[in-house]
């Protein structure tokens, strides 16, 4: 197959799948032998599985050539963050805690990307159970950028954005608590879709912070974007929050121009940032802005006051959220274990040995923000902050359908700037983690490059369940720009490894 084949979207794939231009097969195999060139530099995943893979993409082609329909995915690759569970594989998180676990069923959405006949092609490297920005956090290795292999991919779902830009894989699955997946992918240079909080569901996801995870897709295009959330999408009875409301989206939607269409941009946040909003990002979002409203869409300024505290309430409740999420790996029921006195000692030992440094700072502000004397003061405090960034945002949005900010307020850092800096790491965040504290669909778009060619992407938040409207905009956006369409030196056919 040649180049085209693996920068085909997978929407084409699909299609050529179905009709039999192309075997699945022949895909898979194209996409594997990519990987092969490249994934081993850029160490984007922890466990590939191309007999898997392979035996997959064959059975597919036996449906069809029995003139069984094929689902909508049809022998399209897709990669998945190591926090989501597959039947049978390993599922470490990126943590040593789970070294050699593996799942005994299949997550919700994998139970749906193989019902639309995707392809499953392997699980890639996160931040240690999503906790990061950076993917530095992996107790396995360090995923590098596809467009600078010395920069960071982001994180936490670093190796599920690097994948997809380095066309290891069309499409990827991540989570996204508080920019797990719009960070990455604005990084990277591909689109990163966190859905409406119970959107959904999370079943088979390892949970962090259960009031913030969602999983999100990550594609080269806004109608992959689209195709995969369609497939993960709605109720399922095991997540008792996912919601009937999250319906498929009609691709003929994101057709439609953005004329008619109001967008908000939150000027006061942008003053706010001064300097520590890179000129590159604050240049593309003017210019972005400038292109909505020449389309014919209208644009007003939106208030978001309490956003500024979203840093602040989220390190509250995400790590409270996730001390007792972890207390479950207790080297009795999962993973390893370690120690060989009482329970107590080996409790620690485990626990000790098992979780990453910034694991156990989570675990340790969280337990201490829910202790007896502080909660009032800490977590409760928190909870009333969130509802009133969650009031800001549908305020908003009650005068415009979508709003346009930042993902990031820088593009790509090298790899190490932030490691030892916690608080630079987490301030990494700042554009992301309000519309996660609201509930709300976020959506990180392909924008344009800085002089030094790294990706900017940037984000559009929507009203709950209204995907569709977020990727429309995005659609009519990639119809006239080309930074969607781009794709780093290393991944082109022919190009070595750096
Ligand atoms: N970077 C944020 C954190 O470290 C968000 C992570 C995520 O969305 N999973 O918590």
């Amino acid at each position: 197959m040649s180049a085209d084949g693996i920068l085909a979207s997978a929407e084409a794939i699909a299609a050529d799948v179905a009709s039999g231009k192309r075997s699945a097969v022949e895909v898979v195999t194209s996409f594997l032998a990519q990987a092969d060139r490249t994934a081993d530099t850029l160490r984007t995943y922890l466990h590939r599985m191309p007999e898997a893979a392979l035996e997959t993409a064959a059975a597919i082609d036996r449906r069809r050539a029995a003139k069984e329909s094929l689902g909508p995915l049809a022998g399209v690759p897709i990669a998945i963050k190591d926090n989501i569970c597959v039947r049978g594989v390993p599922t470490t998180c990126g943590s040593r805690i789970l070294e050699r676990y593996c799942p005994p069923y299949d997550a919700h959405v994998i139970e749906r990307l193989r019902a639309a006949d995707a392809v499953i092609v392997g699980k890639t490297n996160c931040d240690e159970f999503a906790m990061g920005s950076s993917t530095e956090n992996s107790a396995y290795a360090v995923t590098r950028n596809p467009w600078d292999p010395e920069r960071v991919p982001g994180g936490s779902s670093g190796g599920s954005a690097a994948t997809v830009a380095a066309c290891e894989a069309p499409l990827s699955l991540g989570s996204d608590t508080g920019g797990s997946v719009r960070q990455p992918a604005a990084f990277c240079g591909v689109y990163g879709l966190k859905p409406t909080y119970g959107a959904v569901s999370r079943y088979g996801l390892v949970a962090f912070a259960s009031s913030l995870d969602q999983i999100g897709p990550f594609a080269r295009t806004a109608r992959d974007t689209a195709l995969v959330q369609s497939a993960i999408c709605g109720r399922d009875a095991r997540d008792m929050t996912s919601r009937a409301e999250a319906t498929p989206i009609d691709l003929n939607d994101l057709e439609r121009p953005v004329a008619g269409l109001t967008i908000g941009v939150p000027r006061a946040i942008l003053d706010e940032a001064g300097d520590a909003l890179a000129p590159s990002i604050r240049a593309a979002l003017t210019s972005a802005a400038s292109a909505f409203e020449r389309a014919g869409a209208t644009l007003i300024d939106v208030a978001l006051p309490h956003a500024r505290y979203a840093i602040a309430t989220y390190y509250l409740i995400a790590p409270a959220e996730a001390s007792s999420n972890l207390a479950r790996y207790d080297g009795v029921r999962y993973g390893v274990r370690r120690g060989d006195g009482d329970l107590r000692a080996m409790y620690e030992a485990t626990r000790g040995a098992g979780f990453g440094r910034e694991v156990t700072r989570r675990i340790l502000l969280g337990t201490y923000a829910l202790s007896a004397g502080y909660y009032d003061a800490f977590y409760l405090r928190a909870q009333k902050v969130r509802t009133l960034i969650r009031q800001d945002f549908l305020e908003a949005l009650g005068r415009c359908d979508a709003i346009l900010m930042p993902v990031t307020p820088t593009p790509a850092f090298p790899i190490g700037e932030k490691a030892d800096d916690p608080l630079a790491m987490y301030l990494s965040d700042i554009f992301s983690i309000p519309a996660s504290l609201a509930g709300v669909p976020g959506l990180s778009f392909p924008a344009t490059f800085d002089a030094t060619g790294l990706p900017i992407g940037l984000q559009l938040v929507g009203r709950p369940f209204d995907e569709r409207t977020i990727l429309r905009v995005a659609r009519a956006y990639e119809r006239e720009h080309d930074a969607a369409s781009r794709v780093p030196p290393l991944a082109a056919a022919g190009g070595g490894a750096p």
